[in-house]
């Protein structure tokens, strides 16, 4: 038996509940047992290789309380996430504005580029695979969402003083809608994705991520970062709270393929 088993067999006695997907992980250069949930509530016991198995079933048992508080609150914010078909009618949310997708041929009257909206909130794009459907759309979230910060984020570079600041609109994966650069880059990035967002938390993001960009002394989040935000925007905590919430529903871009016809 590998050590992991003897773990893995010594936890199986205190019967822990089966939605808890207890998993150890042997950590080299661990001094003591920890215990990590992770998102989606799936629970990993961190054990130095030294460690006897009866002192990690003692360390998880006295940690139960705390196991369950995480796991209810990882799997209340677990992501759920939209998956697109990339065909007509797919509704595509853009800083407040929900639009209809339609796949066209050629350009429709009036339209010079493809994807574009128009004023009744029809999202035109070019009929074609839809990984390049996919890339047309966020090609577009790209585009109006660096306009937009770019804009927004002004008033915060004069009122903060913030010089020589640049912007940018890229993929940030799947756990950050923005980041601060600092020096010599400085840069304010944020995720396309946040631009399906609700406009006040794409405005928390920049916002957050503006305060970044001030360099406030301290710790990232500490006292003086937090100062700013309550100048900034007084009600910042409630958007961050709201954000964990309704982020997890924001498409980033998954699609799945029509069902193959037989
Ligand atoms: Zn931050």
């Amino acid at each position: 038996m590998n050590s992991p088993d003897r773990y893995q067999a010594a936890l199986a006695n205190l019967q822990l509940p089966d939605e808890w997907h207890v998993h150890v992980a042997i950590r080299p250069r661990r001094r003591s047992v920890g215990i990590e949930v992770q998102p989606g509530g799936a629970v990993a016991v961190l054990i130095p290789p030294s460690a006897d198995p009866e002192q990690v079933v003692r360390f998880v048992r006295s940690r139960r309380r705390w196991i369950t508080e995480k796991v209810d609150t990882a799997v209340r914010l677990a992501p759920d996430r939209p998956v697109k078909a990339l065909v007509n009618g797919d509704e595509f949310d853009l800083l407040g504005q929900r639009y209809q997708l339609q796949l066209v041929a050629g350009l429709p009257a009036g339209i010079e580029k493809l994807p574009a909206p128009s004023a009744d909130r029809i999202l035109y794009a070019r009929a074609q695979r839809p990984e390049q459907v996919r890339q047309a759309i966020i090609g577009w979230y790209r585009q109006v969402g660096l306009d937009w910060v770019k804009r927004e984020g002004r008033q915060y570079e004069r009122d903060g003083r913030i010089e020589g600041l640049r912007y940018k609109v890229r993929d940030l994966g799947k756990h950050r809608w923005g980041l601060y650069r600092g020096a010599p880059k400085h840069i304010t990035a944020l995720h396309w994705a946040a631009f399906g967002l609700p406009v006040h938390l794409a405005e928390y993001v920049l916002v957050h991520e503006q305060a970044h960009a001030t360099r406030p002394g301290g710790r990232p989040h500490g006292a003086a970062w937090q100062r700013r935000m309550n100048l900034w925007m007084p009600d910042w905590r409630q958007r961050q709270l709201e954000l964990d919430e309704v982020g997890r529903h924001c498409w980033l871009g998954d699609y799945r393929l029509p069902a193959a016809a037989i």
